[in-house]
Order: structure tokens, then C-alpha cells, then sequence
């Protein structure tokens, strides 16, 4: 089994059930175990002002699905709750990273890892932070609370909204 986390965003469509609906996708993925979900934050949109703010969380999962048959699961989930692409950084129903896929590095046409964004973006390094904690090492060898503090602000704040009452389902631990 290999350790993974993902990035979800949502600023479409009532966010909180999306990244509902995309927790549960994640758990019945085959050969994965959903094992833990962030808080919800709410954070300012980084692309086009013109747009909802978003809802950001991060789930941790447990697979033996290799990298890139675990992006095309997750790109899958994407097309089956709807997203449509229009614009860079805009508007979407679901986005599904994959940030960090155990401690692989790689860089292919459609996958690269760490996520090239990770390390520069608050909104997805602070529900990381909850899972991993705030000194964990990042692949380039900085801290997550270094890494927050050099980045651009989106304004994030705790959502209310609760994802589970601290019951993952589908996890039999
Ligand atoms: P960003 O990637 O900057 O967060 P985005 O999420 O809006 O922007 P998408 O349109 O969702 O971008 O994805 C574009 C492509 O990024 C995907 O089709 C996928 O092939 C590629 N990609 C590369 N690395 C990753 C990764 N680690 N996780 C998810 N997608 C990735
Ligand atoms: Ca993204
Ligand atoms: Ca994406």
C-alpha cells in the first residue's frame, strides 16, 4: 500500500456537497482505502476574480493503484460529477489533484509529482498540514510551515462545513 494525498476544490454547484460527493467517490475507489479527510477551507479563487470562492480539503488514501491509473480514476470521477473545462484556473464543479503519491518523483506528459503547484498554493498546503503536520518534510526537503509562509495569501479561512462527523465511510479501521 501506498500512501497519497489529494487536493479537492470546488467553487460550482453547492461546493460542500461536491467535495462530499467526491469523499465518497475516493473511498469506493478499487484497491484504496479512504483514510482521512482535512477540515474545509474556504479560500479566494487563484485564477480569474470573476468566479465563487472555492472549498478546499485534502483527503489521504491508502492505494496499491499505481500513479498514473490513480490520476485516470481520478480524472474519471471528475468527467462523472460533471466538470467541464472552460477557462484556466476557473470555475469548476470537482478538481482532484493528486499532490503527493508516497515519496514519488516524476514528470510525464499528463503527470507530474509532487503536484507543480503544491508547494506555492496556502489553500492546499494548510488542510496538508492537518494530515501530515506542520514540520513534515516535503519532497524538497522544506518543512510545510515554511513553505505556507513564502506563499501568496487566498485569503483562507475555516469553513463550518463538515465533511464527516469524523467517520470515514467505507473504512473498516
Ligand atoms: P493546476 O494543475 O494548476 O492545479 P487545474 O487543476 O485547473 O490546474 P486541470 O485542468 O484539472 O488543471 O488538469 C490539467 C491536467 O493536469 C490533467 O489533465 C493532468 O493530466 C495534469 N496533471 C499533471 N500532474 C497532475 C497531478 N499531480 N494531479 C492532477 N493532474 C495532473
Ligand atoms: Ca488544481
Ligand atoms: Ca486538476
Amino acid at each position: 500500500m501506498t500512501e497519497a494525498f489529494v487536493g479537492l476544490g470546488s467553487n460550482l454547484e453547492d461546493p460542500a456537497t461536491q467535495l462530499r460527493r467526491a469523499c465518497d467517490a475516493l473511498a469506493a475507489l478499487p484497491d484504496t482505502q479512504l483514510v482521512a479527510v482535512s477540515s474545509v477551507y474556504e479560500s479566494q479563487p487563484m485564477g480569474p476574480s470573476d468566479q465563487p470562492p472555492f472549498l478546499n480539503a485534502c483527503a489521504q488514501i491508502a492505494t496499491t493503484t499505481s500513479p498514473n491509473d490513480l490520476l485516470t480514476a481520478l480524472l474519471a470521477i471528475e468527467t462523472t460529477m460533471g466538470r467541464v473545462r472552460k477557462r484556466r484556473w476557473g470555475e469548476r464543479c470537482i478538481d482532484l489533484d493528486l499532490l503527493l503519491y508516497g515519496d514519488a518523483s516524476l514528470e510525464s506528459k499528463r503527470l507530474t509529482l509532487p503536484h507543480p503547484g503544491l508547494y506555492q498554493r496556502d489553500f492546499v498546503l494548510k488542510p496538508l498540514a492537518e494530515l501530515l503536520g506542520n514540520e513534515y518534510l516535503m519532497p524538497n526537503g522544506v518543512d510545510i510551515v515554511t513553505l505556507l509562509a513564502g506563499c501568496p495569501t487566498h485569503d483562507l479561512k475555516l469553513s463550518s462545513v463538515q465533511l464527516y462527523n469524523g467517520e470515514i465511510p467505507g473504512n473498516p479501521l
